[in-house]
């Protein structure tokens, strides 16, 4: 891979210019891990940072075929009435097939054209850090470049809602009806994450099913502890394909972003984030810093071999490479 020949000074303007072009090189920069890029990259989010901050962080999850990339291109269609949008998806690709879950070319065509909106897939999970690792970064980057409403993108079966919750304030799941049958698969966890689940395709015949469906979920979340901002988790049913109860949705956003405004559980929530962030550079150069040290390098294969044999446990192992 190249390093970016542009120079901090040069990527900064264009970001904060919203030249498109240059706002995807900078994220290409950021999503480097060549140490000079890492470096730059660095330089180029310090001076970005003043103008990141002021917006509204979306998290959206459900599982493949639950009409996510629908539902985005019909909310965003709403969105970009009020705000400049960016679509960051995280795709959590399979590292055995190479195949990608989200296939990103063809999903969310308007989005894709709209003069006010950005959309970038995040690479697979190979990132150190797991698969938001970088993600963070990217959606400052869109933030100084003036987009001031950022949906962050998951697939609802992996590891990643953590993260994306993590870094957003207001987090949605989608769903489909028939929830009652082992909630679909959905971890409990990530059910208690939700801010608003959006039972979708709630239309044609679908729609009784999916009215008996919120009933179910109501149910459920009444024996939920209440959510960390103290304000009542919502079930709304939609049509993405339809744009019915969409807009209801987006109000809801908006409300819940004006209420924790107020009650100051906005820039709390933000502050208590970027202290988790640190924490998660200290764990990734602690890695990173280890994994390059001399004396482990040299040992690890060796060890990594007694460890795969069994003639070694995994905890002598670890204990072995960190003494050295
Ligand atoms: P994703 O994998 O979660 O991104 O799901 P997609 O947005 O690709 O949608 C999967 C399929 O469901 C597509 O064929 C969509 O046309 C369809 N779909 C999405 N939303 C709706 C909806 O509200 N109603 C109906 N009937 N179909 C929908």
């Amino acid at each position: 891979m190249k390093s970016n020949p542009n120079s901090v000074e040069e990527l900064y303007t264009g970001v904060v210019e919203n030249n498109k072009v240059i706002l995807s090189q900078a994220i290409t920069l950021i999503e480097s891990t060549l140490p000079e890029d890492m470096i730059k990259g660095e330089k180029l989010l310090e001076k970005c940072l003043p103008h990141t901050g002021d917006s509204i962080r979306i998290g959206i999850t459900g599982v493949p075929g639950s009409g996510k990339s629908t539902f985005i291109e019909t909310l965003g269609e709403i969105i970009t009435n009020d705000y400049k949008l960016a679509v960051l998806a995280i795709d959590p690709s399979s590292k055995k097939t190479k195949g990608s879950i989200l296939g990103d070319k063809t999903r969310m065509k308007n989005i894709a054209i709209n003069p006010n909106a950005f959309i970038r897939p995040s690479p697979s999970g190979k990132i150190l850090g797991g698969v938001a690792a970088k993600t963070r970064e990217v959606l400052l980057l869109c933030e100084a470049a003036g987009y001031k409403c950022i949906i962050v993108e998951t697939v609802g079966v992996g590891q990643s809602e953590t993260s994306v919750y993590e870094m957003v304030d207001f987090f949605l799941l989608l769903m489909l009806s028939g929830a009652g049958d082992e909630l679909q698969g959905i971890k409990k966890g990530i059910l208690e994450m939700a801010d608003l689940i959006a039972i979708n395709k709630a239309d044609g015949d679908n729609k009784e099913k999916s009215k008996l469906t919120k009933t179910q979920i109501n149910q459920v979340l009444h024996f939920f502890p209440e959510s960390d901002s103290g304000i009542d988790r919502q079930v709304h049913l939609c049509s993405a394909l339809l744009n019915t109860g969409i807009k209801e949705i987006w109000d809801e956003v908006r409300s819940h972003h004006r209420k924790t405004k107020k009650s100051g559980f906005y820039d709390n929530l933000r502050s208590d984030q970027q202290l988790l962030w640190m924490e998660e550079y200290i764990d990734r150069f602690l890695s990173s810093s280890f994994y390059e040290h001399n004396l482990v390098a040299n040992k690890l294969e060796d060890i990594r071999q007694q460890v795969k044999n069994g003639h070694m446990s995994p905890q002598k192992g670890a204990r072995m490479l960190i003494n050295s």
